[in-house]
């Protein structure tokens, strides 16, 4: 097993050493073998006390030392110099089984340089959403970073309530930030900057490395990226919930599942997370904010595109200009998809808008709508459908409109059912049931969370298990707190 220390190797200011510091009885409760095994990490030595130590503490078997990553970050819309890894370390890079490098990172391992207040610690249900939903995305086919085990560390941290203390370990293409450029850019560090460029480009985009301005390309790049991925989001309900510059990864991967959520009944403004009073990060805001965010990363990098700032501003509007174009591609692409269309008609938008609309004022579930929209098509019936609405939806209207437009497709019902059922997951991570997995684990009942796991792993195929049941009126969760 090659461990690398690619970042850790960058110049000093980039990233503060660690010395692990000892955790008095770390034990796994998940290990994802199929993961160990893409990146060539061997279960077997894993779940050894050497890979216990590596896993909770990122003591490495060639004696190199974890760093924890320096970055910067506009919080809620306000900027903060210095954040930085204050309660995670960058363990190294591994080369996984299709060449690519990818990095493994401890979250709750204890403090570093950056933990300013913070304890450095991490308590477990948090770790445990963490994996549930990285592993469920990543299962939907929507970029993320991933999740390699989830520890305890046989220590208590104090929270609201004192709580058992975790560890998730994450893997991610890079955790490189729009907040690590923002890092440099805010010292008046252009050197830093540009050789943070060069790190991304050479790791993410070497075939960006010959383009004619390679930084103007890396910002395309990644609004490129930024825009399919926020997207995705959308398509499935998906609220992130703390889009931070600190928590926009330069792959493009989603990474922070802190207080994340998952629509139940349809609607734009939801907010799940209770820091987020103005609804800053709702579901229909997201895309809005992530250009915004876009626009940070841009600033950092002006005095690369150009020596002059008028036009190094032109060119990075221009690649900026990119996000509406692709964001609108993924989603209309999406949306048809999801109603089963395989031609494209002027109509599609407005035809995807108007269900919404009928979603919003009949209080629909989400994910159950578009499951039944395919069984629709399969069966004709629209009961099922028609009883996830509330009164006065317009659903009924809108069902005639759709069935009139699905006539116009030219393949059978089979096919368009089954591409139907492939991108309308059955199940996805629903808040109550992320709740009641945690409450049962940290009362020691790990059971549910290894249920949610395995029928999360396969989001399109049907099963009687009861977990795609939307909330009963008081299983219904209105805040999830940070990922702390
Ligand atoms: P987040 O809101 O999870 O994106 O975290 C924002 C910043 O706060 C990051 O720099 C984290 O490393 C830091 N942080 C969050 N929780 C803790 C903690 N318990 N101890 C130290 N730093 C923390
Ligand atoms: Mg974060
Ligand atoms: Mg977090």
């Amino acid at each position: 097993m090659q461990f690398s220390r690619i970042y850790a190797s960058l110049p000093e200011r980039f990233s503060a050493p660690l010395s692990p510091a000892l955790l008095r009885d770390p034990q796994i409760v998940a290990l994802n073998e199929p993961l160990a095994l893409e990146l060539g990490l061997d279960p077997d030595w894993l779940r050894s006390p050497t890979g216990v130590a590596f896993l909770s503490q990122g003591t490495r078997p060639d004696g190199a030392a974890p760093v924890a990553m320096a970055y910067a970050g506009h919080q809620f819309g306000h900027f903060v110099p210095s954040l930085g890894d204050g309660r995670a370390m960058l363990a190294g890079e591994v080369t996984d089984r299709t060449g690519r490098l990818r990095d493994i990172h401890l979250k709750g391992s204890g403090p570093t340089p950056f933990s300013r207040r913070g304890d450095g610690r991490a308590a477990l249900g948090p770790v445990l959403r963490e994996y549930v939903v990285s592993e469920a995305m990543h299962a939907l086919g929507i970029p993320t970073t991933r999740a390699l085990a989830a520890l305890t560390t046989g220590e208590n941290v104090a929270r609201e309530t004192m709580q058992p203390g975790g560890v998730i370990v994450r893997v991610a293409s890079s955790h490189v930030r729009v907040g690590t450029f923002q890092y440099f850019a805010a010292q008046g560090d252009i050197e830093g900057v540009r050789i943070l460029a060069d790190h991304v480009i050479g790791r993410l985009y070497p075939e960006l490395k010959d383009a004619e301005n390679p930084y103007l390309a890396l910002l395309e790049a990644v609004t490129v990226r930024q825009a399919d991925l926020v997207a995705r989001w959308m398509l499935v309900g998906f609220i992130h919930g703390v889009m931070n510059t600190d928590n926009m990864s330069i792959a493009g991967e989603t990474i922070d599942f802190g207080p994340c959520a998952f629509l139940d009944a349809y609607d734009p403004a939801k907010v799940f997370s209770f820091i987020d009073q103005n609804g800053r990060y709702a579901y229909g805001n997201q895309p809005d904010m992530a250009l915004w965010n876009l626009g940070r990363l841009a600033e950092t990098l002006l005095p690369l595109l150009d020596s002059n700032r008028e036009q190094a501003i032109e060119k990075a509007k221009s690649a900026l200009m990119r996000f509406d174009t692709v964001f609108n591609d993924t989603y209309l692409g999406g949306w048809r998809r999801k109603l089963g269309l395989a031609l494209e008609e002027n109509g599609d938008a407005r035809l995807a808008g108007r269900l919404l609309t009928a979603m919003h004022r009949g209080e629909a579930d989400f994910t159950l709508t578009f499951r039944q929209l395919g069984e629709v098509v399969r069966t004709g019936q629209t009961e099922n459908l028609l009883a996830l609405f509330g009164p006065d939806s317009g659903i009924e209207d809108w069902i005639g409109d759709w069935q009139a437009r699905l006539e116009r497709e030219e393949r059978s019902v089979e096919a368009c059912h089954a591409d139907m059922q492939a991108t309308n997951p059955r199940i996805i991570p629903r808040n109550h049931r992320i709740e009641e997995m945690i409450q049962s684990a940290v009362a020691g009942d790990y059971a549910p969370f290894h249920r949610l796991v395995e029928a999360l792993s396969h989001p399109f195929e049907d099963a009687a298990d009861g977990l795609d049941a939307p909330p009963a009126p008081h299983e219904r969760v209105r805040n999830t707190f940070c990922g702390t």
